[in-house]
């Protein structure tokens, strides 16, 4: 036991003595080592930062030139007026960012994937709203909110069928003039919303119980995703993968409930990706399999032997599973383990496997330990992961697994998880290795579609430069859920993308 200790103690002795003999210690600094040693701390750091492997040509430096002093003068103006945007609320700078140069470059340029988003809450909810008004079968409740609707819950319904409450909304549009302005405020969150975390999950929680009814009536759905489609290409956004619910299936008012299953949602989407395909060929579309963190453990095992049936008959488009919701009031990752337990077998029987892409550790809660079961299970990609900065061990599996973290700033900043953008853990975890890529989670909830916002915000507040921003919008296609083949002609696109973005920075700037 002595023989071990003394052992234990000379390694740990002689691991302090490289650890320090590196560096001199502070009394034998001088001026000629001293900006050495420094240069050798940034080098290394530099070294593990995310997009350390980016080379850029000698176009990309001088493009890189010119985004640097772009930013920057950003950066000096809004340091004079003393107001940063990415550190105050998001709803009083909103319109600013659309007015600033680096947004109108930012917006041309290439996103490569869009691998975290809520459909339903990503179109601008102006389009629904005017949608719906055209549709004589949809109703709106229109009475405060009781037990069973909410003001503004949308829904068809055949004449006279409708429950009391609910008045029909072409009706109500024309009578009624601000309607779509009231609409409107009730389907988003709005800049005096209360930040604190569990008021604004209960507004948030009320906005998709109101819109539920006009998402999954059918003869919406696959217009809807066709405008939602076309608008994130107008965003320069190729590949997109949906977290998609999928045990409610659609409704109309011809069929039963029920006649429009999983099965029928899949294929929309199939035929859908064609239809966009012919004009856009480089649009990409994959489906993440979701349910809800509320449900009971019978419930997600049933939807996750489901989903596993669901993708051996799709396998080219339902790529994956997940749980969404509140993740601090719902239940943990961990709770449902012996679902994820039958994995193996479930692969056996259906003859296919099924990546987890989970939600997980958006929390600011040290409690909160979902980040250690996602990692376990093998999860693909992340969604959110807010709180792994407090778990260094998990930061080390996240880097040597090559995991993926899907990083929604602006959403992390609306639902209150982070303040001041510059503070986002993600800033200090790409630093340290860890990939991620940017999403928008729900941007129509917080009145704004694409990407766009969220790339302007990080680029200020991380002040990140052409080569993290070339791993940001490369890693929408490297960490996809596209297949190899996928990837490497979605690479090809994106390449040709990005050199033109590259020649529009040198010429614009
Ligand atoms: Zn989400």
């Amino acid at each position: 036991m002595i023989r071990y200790l003394y052992i234990l103690l000379t390694t740990v002795m002689i691991g302090c003595e490289v650890l320090s003999s590196e560096f001199t210690s502070k009394n034998e600094l001088k001026e000629e080592n001293y900006s050495d040693q420094r240069k050798e701390l940034r080098r290394r750091d530099n070294n593990s930062s995310f997009d350390a492997s980016v080379k850029l040509t000698d176009r990309e430096h001088q493009a890189n030139a010119k985004l640097i002093s772009l930013r920057d003068s950003l950066l000096q103006a809004y340091e004079k007026a003393q107001y940063f945007p990415p550190a105050k609320d998001f709803f009083k700078s909103r319109e600013h960012i659309q007015t600033t140069k680096l947004y109108g470059l930012l917006k041309q340029m290439p996103k490569g994937g869009f691998l975290h988003m809520h459909a339903s809450a990503v179109k601008d909810f102006h389009w629904l709203i005017d949608k719906v008004i055209t549709l004589p079968e949809m109703y709106v409740h229109w009475r405060s909110d009781n037990e069973q609707y909410l003001k503004g819950e949308l829904r068809a319904f055949n004449e006279g069928e409708e429950p009391a409450g609910f008045v029909n909304v072409a009706e109500l549009a024309t009578s009624e003039e601000s309607f779509r302005e009231k609409m409107y405020e009730l389907l988003t969150l709005a800049p005096e919303t209360d930040k604190d975390t569990i008021d604004i999950w209960t507004e948030f929680d009320k906005i998709f119980q109101r819109i539920g009814g006009a998402y999954a009536y059918e003869p919406i759905f696959k217009e809807f995703h066709k405008v939602l489609f076309l608008s994130l290409l107008d965003d320069n956004i190729q590949h997109v993968e949906l977290r998609q619910i999928m045990f409610d299936g659609l409704y109309d008012l011809a069929h039963e409930t029920g006649y429009y299953n999983e099965d029928s949602i899949v294929r929309i989407f199939k035929k859908l990706e064609i239809e966009i395909q012919e004009d856009h060929p480089q649009f990409s579309l994959k489906l993440i399999y979701t349910d809800l963190r509320f449900r009971s453990r019978e419930a997600i095992a049933n939807s996750f032997a489901n989903a596993y049936a669901l993708r051996a008959r799709y396998p080219e488009i339902v790529k994956g599973f997940d749980l969404v919701s509140e993740e601090d009031a719902g239940n943990s990752t961990l709770y449902y383990l012996d679902a994820w337990l039958k994995a193996d077998s479930l692969e056996h029987v259906y003859g296919i496997d099924m990546p987890f892409y989970f939600h997980d550790g958006e929390s600011n809660w040290y409690s909160n330990t979902n980040l250690y079961d996602a990692i376990l299970l093998g999860s693909k990609r992340i969604g959110h992961g807010i709180n792994l900065a407090f778990f260094p061990s998990l930061i080390d599996e996240v880097v040597a697994r090559d995991i993926c973290l899907e990083v929604s700033p602006i959403s992390n900043q609306v639902l209150g998880y982070v303040e001041d953008l510059r503070v986002h853990p993600a800033n200090s975890l790409i630093r340290q290795g860890v990939q991620i890529t940017i999403s928008s989670d729900d941007p129509a909830i917080y009145q704004y579609e694409g990407l766009t916002h969220d790339y302007w915000s990080v680029l200020l507040a991380w002040q990140l430069d052409l080569r993290s921003l070339k791993k940001l919008s490369m890693n929408g296609v490297l960490y996809s859920a596209l297949s190899d083949r996928e990837k490497s002609d979605a690479l090809e696109f994106w390449q040709n993308e990005w050199d033109e973005f590259v020649n529009l920075l040198i010429d614009e700037i």
